[in-house]
């Protein structure tokens, strides 16, 4: 690989990968063996390496666990049927990793940095990418604040690390969603549109509650009035009424600029597919739901591409989606997608980096 940067490679003599199920993988729980690791210290990152995947040793004091200065990223990369390595759109998470850091007061990852650390450790761990349909190798970038410091400041350390887990399909059936109005992911001026920690764990409470009521995710409403639909889970969420794509724009802060997202969009204005970036009013919801306008549903994201959402709850009513056929578009946009995660046709978009 021709890189400037000196990327220190100590591999493991112990690998896991003999022992590991690769027909039993659970979304994040088998993990490859080695990590990219940058150290920033003094205003600059340095001490580039690749070592075992291991646990870090953390202060107490770690102002990471008090005060969460912490983001991350998710991305995927796939095998081709002749085994070539493909990673999807890393340029657009390198990038959304650097607007979220920003908002979280955390230094930038240089681009150098993120794709050689990046493509060194796919090299190193690339057996553990899956060469199966549906399969692929998830990958965790992410930097954190290392400071022991009790004091409220942005840190003056940090760690980048980048780990990756070879994973199967995320949702394999459709979902049943429930309109939220009474709790919020994200408000106007918050944190919403970065990908930091915190966002993910002040979402978990209102998510369990749906859940023990039977719904697998919530639709997020917007933090005001909850009025309109923002997000859904951790996914962004579409919507087709008639022969309209609806979802929400990113020009409020409160939604997640999804890769998924822009790569659906992208696709569905060359299918020729109407599409209008606006936010949907909960009543726009609950008529379409009612009159069977409301053709298809779902969210989109790394893990899952598209999730199709089967059943849909607003204001005390459940409401079942028409089946999802061969011919909807959910299903043409994430065939499109697949062929292009797994080099099955050309890469028109300039999305594919070929190891
Ligand atoms: N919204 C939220 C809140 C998310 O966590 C994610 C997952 N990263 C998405 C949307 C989808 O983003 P992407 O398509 O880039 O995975």
């Amino acid at each position: 690989m021709n890189t400037t940067l000196t990327i220190d490679i100590n591999k493991t003599s112990n690998s896991k990968i003999a022992a590991t199920n690769f027909d039993d993988l659970k979304f994040g729980q088998t993990i490859s063996d080695h990590m990219f690791v940058a150290e920033y210290e003094n205003g600059s990152w340095g001490n580039f390496r690749i070592e075992p995947y291991a646990p870090l040793q953390l202060n107490p004091a770690n102002a990471t666990l008090h005060y969460g200065q912490s983001v991350f990223e998710g991305m995927k990369a796939y095998k081709n049927t002749a085994g070539e390595v493909l990673i999807f759109r890393a340029d657009a998470n390198q990038q959304r990793l650097n607007e979220s850091a920003r908002r979280m007061c955390i230094p930038e990852v240089p681009e150098e940095i993120f794709m050689e650390g990046l493509k060194t450790l796919i090299q190193v761990d690339a057996d553990w990418i899956p060469n199966k349909p549906g399969y692929s190798l998830y990958i965790r970038p992410f930097v954190f604040a290392t400071d022991d410091y009790l004091g409220i400041r942005p840190s003056e350390k940090y760690k980048f690390i980048i780990f990756t887990c070879p994973v199967g399909n995320y949702y394999a059936k459709p979902v049943s969603v429930k309109v939220e109005s009474k709790y919020t992911r994200a408000a106007e001026g918050g944190t919403g549109s970065a990908k930091a920690a915190g966002n993910y764990a002040g979402s978990l409470y209102p998510a369990l509650l749906a859940q023990k009521e039977g719904f697998d995710q919530l639709l997020w409403t917007d933090g005001k009035s909850h009025q309109h639909i923002e997000e859904s889970g951790t996914m962004n969420v579409m919507f087709i009424i008639n022969d309209t794509l609806i979802t929400a724009p990113t020009t409020t802060g409160t939604i997640l600029k999804g890769i998924t997202r822009d790569s659906v969009l992208t696709l569905a204005r060359e299918m020729g597919v109407k599409v209008e970036e606006r936010f949907l009013r909960v009543t726009e919801l609950e008529d379409a739901l009612v009159s069977g306008t409301l053709k298809e549903a779902f969210g989109t994201g790394t893990a899952a591409t598209i999730a199709h959402i089967a059943k849909i709850h607003v204001n005390g009513n459940d409401y079942e989606l028409p089946e999802i056929d061969q011919s909807a578009f959910s299903n043409q946009v994430l065939d499109k997608l697949d062929q292009i995660k797994y080099g099955k046709t050309e890469d028109n978009h300039g999305w594919i980096i070929k190891l």
